[in-house]
C-alpha cells in the first residue's frame, strides 16, 4: 500500500495529486475535494468520493492509502469515557507501537485527549507514561488518525454534509474539543503536532476552532513562542509546584527551564486575554504540594497572567508512592485560588476504572510487564 494521504498539508496533497497525473490547473480544485472527503465526510475508501471521477479514484487508490489506525482494544468506562488502544507500524526498526486515545463526554462538550509520542523522554515522578521510555514520535498522520478514528467510532460525521464551501455546523458535534494531553510531550514533537493541529483547525475539514484546541506542555520554554505563533491554540502548562526545588523533583525538566522562565514565556504568549486564558495544571499530591501556603504562592506567581487553574486529583497507579490529597484539602486549595479569580474547577477524575485518567496512559505491553513484575514480587514476598 502506498503512503497515506491523512496528515498531509494541502501543499503535500497537491503534490500527491500531481504525481498521479492531475494537471496543474486542476490541482487546487481536486485538493479541495479530497480535503472535503477526508476531513469533513470522514471517507475511509476512495470509492466513497463520489464527486471525484472514477478514473482518478482508481489512480489514487492504486498509489495511496487513507486507512485508520488499528484498534487493539476499545473500552468504555462506567462514566461514559472511552479509551482506545491503537497500534501503529514501527516505521523503521523495531516492533509496532501502541498508544492510547481517550474521549471524555461532558455536559455540552466532548473532549478528545490525543497522544503525541509513544512513551515520553521526561520522567515526571507522578506520571505513569513517564515510566515508559520514549519509543518514537507520532507522525502527523498518526495524530490526525486518532481524531478520525474517534469520530468514526462515535459516528461524528456530517451525514448529509453541506456542499463544499458551506459552513460546517459547529454545534452538536461529539468531538467538540481536543487536548494534547495524552502520552508524550507535544513540544518535543513540534512539527508533527503543528501539522496535525493545523489540519484539525482547518475550516474546510475538521474545523475545530483554535479556542477548542489545547496544547499541554510540561514546560519546554524555547518552543512556547513558536506554539503561539505557528499553531495559535490554547496553552496549558503542567506546573504542579510553586518552588523550583520541588518542581525539579516532580517535573525534572524544571532543572533546565525553571519556574520564572516558564512563567515569562506564558506571559508573552500571543492572544492571552480574560476570554482566552492559559491553563495551569496542578496535580494534588498529599503532603507534597497541597498546603494553603502553596495555594497562596500560586496566586502570587500567576498575578497578571490571564489564567485558570485546573486542580487534578492525583490518579494513583501501581508502584507509585504518591497519594491523592484529601478532598477537604483540595477544596481548601481551590477556595484560595478561586477567591483570587482563577476559576479553578477541580477536575473530576474520569475513566479511572479503565485507567484512562490523566497520567495513566501507557502501551498495553508496558502494563503487562508491570503486572508481571508485580506478580513476581508478590510471589517472592510470600
Ligand atoms: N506531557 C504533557 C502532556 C501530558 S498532559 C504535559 O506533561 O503537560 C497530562 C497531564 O496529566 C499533565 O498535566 C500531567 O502532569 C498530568 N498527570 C500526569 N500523571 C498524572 C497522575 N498520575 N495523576 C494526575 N495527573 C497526572
Ligand atoms: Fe511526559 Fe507529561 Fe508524563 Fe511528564 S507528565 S512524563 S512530560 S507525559
Amino acid at each position: 500500500m502506498g503512503p497515506s494521504l491523512i496528515g498531509m498539508s494541502r501543499a503535500a496533497l497537491g503534490d500527491a495529486l500531481r504525481a498521479v497525473g492531475v494537471p496543474d490547473r486542476q490541482v487546487n480544485m481536486r485538493t479541495g475535494q479530497l480535503w472535503h472527503w477526508l476531513y469533513l465526510r470522514g471517507a475511509t475508501d476512495f470509492d466513497q468520493m463520489t464527486s471525484v471521477s472514477k478514473d482518478l479514484r482508481q489512480a489514487l487508490a492504486a498509489a495511496y492509502a487513507i486507512s485508520r489506525p488499528e484498534i487493539v482494544t476499545e473500552q468504555v468506562s462506567e462514566d461514559g469515557t472511552r479509551k482506545w488502544l491503537l497500534r501503529f507500524p514501527s516505521r523503521g526498526a523495531g516492533r509496532p507501537v501502541e498508544i492510547e486515545t481517550v474521549y471524555i463526554p461532558e455536559e455540552g462538550r466532548g473532549t478528545l485527549c490525543l497522544s503525541s509520542q509513544v512513551g515520553c523522554t521526561l520522567s515526571c515522578s507522578f506520571c505513569h507514561t513517564g515510566t515508559q521510555k520514549l519509543v518514537r514520535n507520532l507522525t502527523a498522520e498518526e495524530i490526525v488518525g486518532q481524531i478520525l478514528l474517534a469520530r468514526d467510532r462515535l459516528g461524528d460525521y456530517v451525514e448529509r454534509a453541506p456542499p463544499p464551501g458551506d459552513d460546517v455546523p459547529s454545534t452538536g458535534r461529539l468531538v467538540s474539543n481536543i487536548v494534547m494531553m495524552g502520552m508524550g510531550e507535544p513540544l518535543y514533537n513540534f512539527d508533527n503536532v503543528k501539522d496535525a493541529l493545523l489540519i484539525a483547525a482547518d475550516g474546510d475539514g475538521i474545523a475545530l476552532s483554535r479556542r477548542r484546541i489545547t496544547l499541554s506542555t510540561s514546560g519546554v520554554v524555547p518552543m512556547i513562542p513558536r506554539a503561539g505563533e505557528e499553531i495559535g491554540v490554547m496553552l496549558a502548562i503542567s506546573l504542579h509546584a510553586v518552588r523550583d526545588e520541588l518542581r525539579d523533583e516532580l517535573v525534572p525538566l524544571n532543572k533546565k527551564y525553571p519556574i520564572a522562565e516558564l512563567l515569562a514565556a506564558v506571559r508573552a504568549y500571543p492572544g492571552l486575554s480574560n476570554a482566552r486564558r492559559a491553563t495551569f495544571e496542578y496535580v494534588m499530591l498529599k503532603g507534597v504540594n497541597d498546603t494553603a501556603a502553596d495555594a497562596r504562592e500560586l496566586v502570587r506567581l500567576l498575578a497578571g497572567i490571564p489564567a485558570k487553574i485546573n486542580l487534578i486529583p492525583f490518579n494513583p497507579w501501581p508502584g507509585n508512592a504518591y497519594e491523592c490529597s484529601d478532598w477537604t484539602q483540595i477544596e481548601r486549595f481551590a477556595e484560595i485560588v478561586n477567591a483570587a479569580g482563577y476559576a479553578s474547577p477541580i477536575r473530576t477524575p474520569r475513566g479511572r476504572d479503565i485507567l484512562a485518567a490523566c497520567g495513566q496512559l501507557k502501551s498495553e505491553s508496558e502494563r503487562m510487564k508491570l503486572r508481571e513484575r508485580m506478580a513476581l514480587e508478590a510471589m517472592i514476598a510470600n
